[in-house]
């Protein structure tokens, strides 16, 4: 049976079931007026005054029963008026977008300058996103991604300018947000619900890739005291912590994660920092799944049984996924989306990832990261971040229900964030709760010349 028999048969069952119930009031309100009837001595004629309330509550009775469902919970709307179940599951949960590229864009083309008429957000840029079509598309809440680069060095502890560009991409953001009203910063998952209920987006940092932190742990726990909430472990580069997707696409060979990537996941589980899996290699994926004790998040992937890049996710870590009760956030990027005809990738494309790793990891395990800002692309139908809607139209039309859409667009996200902040409470509270002091033997000591007091050999 497809998606169209069955929403047919949900409209009869619907129909007949609502039918059924009036009926029964009716009988049950004709009942109550012969018995009415029979206790009072009734005046003739048809201008009684007791005949005139009687009937009158009647139909007043039987207008309230037909119409209390659908006044206080909507259920009568027709399941093929997308319209109208759009509007109403996007005023009741937040659409939350896992990944947008635009700070970086500030970066690259206004050096970081927001002010005066530099960058007119609010009322409309070229590229995909800005604050007219974010509301156009009904966002409820954004993760901003902090990204920077890859460094361009040959050895990992090469000098490079990464943490300090990650600042500046963390100030960027967070001067953005602060800029305008409509836009509320959030470091924890209750703010972000809060925010929604006053109609203001909520607006949250990422950092995409572990090369952002000088393969150093004390910099993931400074991020945190910043404000970003989840790291993508690596990025188009290996680092000291893992494998890129990229680097088996031009290899083959995947080394996963390394004996510092389990410490750093250790930390990141103890801080409650998301460990994003995008953009790392399926051996990576599979190794951060395995030791992982919070549930992770794809801030912007698709999956590799419809698009067959390395980029995207394996059928069996969407299965590991489910487990683990992370979430895969789709993103509309062509190149990635339909990778054997890019030029082609259209909304339709995206719906079938979505529905592809429903059906592997659940519909407790899928949620949208555009990537708007972070491609050149993206899929015909899916252009800005007006969007939204109609990619919800489409998955219903396909046949998920509101209360699956609902996970998709912003309830699978806030749980799993939950669930990391939960959990980074009961490490930090428990017995072996301190900070992860583990380094990189790749890196560089410290010296000094000259004479200094010694630590070691007190007496
Ligand atoms: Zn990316």
């Amino acid at each position: 049976m497809d998606g169209q028999d069955s929403r047919a048969l949900m409209s009869d069952a619907a129909a007949m079931q609502s039918q059924s119930a009036a009926d029964h009031r009716l009988n049950s309100r004709g009942e109550n007026r012969s018995r009415l009837v029979v206790r009072r001595t009734p005046t003739p004629g048809i201008w009684n005054p007791v005949k005139i309330i009687t009937i009158a509550s009647l139909a007043l009775g039987v207008w309230i029963a037909a119409n209390t469902k659908s006044i206080l919970y909507g259920q009568s709307i027709d399941p093929l008026d997308y319209e109208t179940r759009k509007n109403r599951l996007l005023s009741e949960t937040p659409l939350i977008d896992g990944h947008n590229d635009l700070p970086f864009l500030v970066r690259l083309q206004l050096n970081n300058q927001i002010y005066g008429d530099n960058l007119q957000f609010d009322t409309g840029l070229a590229s995909h996103t800005d604050l007219k079509r974010m509301k156009m598309g009904r966002v409820g809440g954004q993760f901003w991604s902090v990204f920077v680069e890859c460094p361009r060095i040959v050895h990992l502890d090469d000098p490079n300018h990464s943490v300090r560009d990650t600042l500046e991409q963390i100030d960027v953001a967070k001067r953005l947000i602060a800029n305008y009203k409509d836009l509320q910063y959030c470091d924890n998952a209750r703010c972000a619900l809060q925010s929604f209920k006053r109609k203001r987006i909520s607006s949250m940092l990422g950092a995409e890739g572990l090369h952002q932190i000088g393969s150093s742990i004390a910099v993931i726990r400074q991020l945190y005291e910043l404000g970003v909430r989840y790291i993508t472990v690596t990025h188009n580069c290996d680092n000291a912590f893992a494998t890129a997707a990229s680097t088996v696409t031009e290899t083959g060979k995947d080394s996963g994660l390394s004996d510092f990537g389990h410490a750093a996941i250790r930390e990141m589980n103890r801080l409650g920092m998301m460990v994003d899996l995008s953009h790392t290699s399926h051996r990576t994926m599979r190794d951060v799944l395995a030791i992982t004790r919070t549930p992770v998040i794809f801030s912007h992937s698709g999956c590799y049984s419809i698009g067959k890049s390395m980029r995207n996710v394996p059928d069996d870590v969407l299965r590991m996924l489910s487990d683990n009760g992370g979430v895969i956030m789709i993103f509309f990027a062509k190149k990635f989306v339909r990778p054997e005809d890019p030029e082609n990738a259209n909304l339709n494309d995206v719906v079938n990832h979505i529905f592809h790793a429903a059906s592997l990891a659940g519909w407790d395990h899928v949620g949208i990261g555009s990537d708007f800002d972070g491609t050149g692309s993206v899929a015909n139908g899916l252009e800005d971040v007006s969007s939204y809607p109609r990619l919800i139209e489409a998955v219903m039309r396909r046949g998920a229900t509101d209360e699956q859409i609902k996970k998709l667009v912003g309830e699978n996200i806030l749980r799993v964030w939950r669930e990391n902040e939960k959990v980074a409470a009961e490490i930090q509270n428990g017995v072996d709760s301190q900070p992860v002091e583990s380094f990189w033997e790749g890196r560089a000591q410290p010296s000094f010349e000259g004479s200094l007091p010694s630590l070691k050999g007190f007496q």
